[in-house]
């Protein structure tokens, strides 16, 4: 019997492997940028939709490739309009993306990882483990599904990758993404200034990091090690606290941007005034902003979000000390949309809907 070779995915090629498969095919240099144009900035799923390729070209093309991006399920809106994507991958696994609307802003917040190589306590995604890392492909399709989503004058105008998983452990593949989702040429054309990458503190990564020109923000979460132990052991294990504030001085020396520096309250645990001193005294000689995000509850985990008061006592003493210091509101609570309340929904949520045939829902991208 005659073996059949797989098909190549298009958008899993890098710019390079494509100008190999150009010259594979004896095609013209200039065919590299058309191809990866109808890709990211024309997002087309079909080869045939290619029309600046001869009919001749196109058919040689479809022979050997095809373009195949993730399956989506229809989002679940939350009543703060906050969307949550839940796709599912190539072998059957399920990550998910939170778009998140405020007036004119879409911000898309990507996941980097099926669930996560680290074990914070107060992040659902933590509890399932590492699944795997993403693929470059699947890190920009959610970008691609979500954009074509969206109404004809709507834009997505930041990326953050504060989804599952922690981002710098999967380095390469996350650099492959940012780069088509920069690249103005034939990507996705977002200014690095409007990409954010959030990370627990893999600090080997960070230097790698302020060369693709995005921002850094920094989940810090504790003020003293012991504090940051306990939530964040596996992390804190390998770069504790006064080797992550370290690697922060050092990367404000050589970067124009400034940090942020993202801090979790949760009740009883790092929210008192002492926090909030201690807070201000460790980022005292580094160029930051700081965020405060008031833990997201979610089902079996024993740690509660603090009253407004105190939320409000510990963001004045900041303040008052002269940080820049904002509130992260919370968005797509009832969803498990939220900051570390992705996860455990992922498979339900695309086992209900992919199997919903009454509903007869749409499905954005082709399986
Ligand atoms: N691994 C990366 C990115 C994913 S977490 C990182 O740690 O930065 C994105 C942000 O959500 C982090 O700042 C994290 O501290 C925060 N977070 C996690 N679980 C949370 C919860 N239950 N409530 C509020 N914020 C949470």
């Amino acid at each position: 019997m005659a073996q059949t070779t797989p098909l190549i995915n298009l958008i899993a090629l890098s710019e390079n492997e494509m100008t190999a498969l150009v010259q594979d095919l004896g095609w013209p240099r200039y065919r590299t940028n058309q191809i990866l144009r109808w890709l990211y900035q024309q997002r087309v799923l079909d080869i045939e939709a290619m029309t600046n390729l001869s009919k001749a070209d196109r058919t040689r093309l479809e022979e050997v490739a095809t373009i195949h991006r993730a399956v989506c399920a229809p989002p679940t809106v939350a009543s703060d309009g906050t969307e949550k994507f839940v796709w599912k991958l190539e072998d059957g696994l399920a990550v998910e993306t939170v778009l998140i609307p405020d007036g004119h802003r879409r911000t898309l917040c990507l996941s980097s990882q099926v669930g996560c190589t680290l074990d914070c306590g107060f992040c659902l995604t933590a509890e399932m483990g590492l699944k795997r890392s993403l693929r470059a492909h699947e890190i920009v399709s959610q970008v691609l599904t979500v954009q074509a989503s969206l109404p004809e004058r709507e834009r997505l105008t930041s990326l953050v990758f504060m989804g599952m998983g922690e981002p710098l452990v999967n380095f390469d593949p996350v650099a492959e993404a940012i780069q088509r989702l920069t690249n103005i040429e034939w990507g996705l054309g977002f200014s690095p200034r409007r990409i954010t990458v959030s990370t627990a503190g893999w600090i080997p990564r960070f230097p790698d990091i302020r060369r693709l020109g995005v921002n850094l923000a920094i989940s810090l979460n504790a003020t003293t090690n012991e504090q940051r132990a306990r939530l964040m052991p596996a992390v804190n294990g390998r770069y504790d606290l006064s080797a992550l504030l370290d690697a922060c001085r050092h990367y404000t020396h050589f970067s124009e941007r400034p940090l942020t520096f993202e801090y979790v309250l949760i009740a009883g645990v790092n929210d008192s005034p002492d926090d909030a001193k201690r807070l201000v005294s460790l980022l005292q000689s580094i160029r930051c902003k700081v965020n405060l995000i008031p833990f997201n509850e979610f089902p079996g985990n024993p740690f509660r979000r603090p009253e407004p008061d105190v939320i409000e006592t510990f963001q004045g003493i900041v303040r008052q000390k002269g940080l820049d210091v904002f509130l992260r509101k919370s968005r797509g609570e009832d969803v498990l949309g939220a900051c570390g309340q992705l996860g455990r929904s992922a498979s339900k949520v695309l086992h209900d809907t992919l199997t919903n045939k009454k509903r007869n829902l749409p499905i954005y991208a082709q399986p």
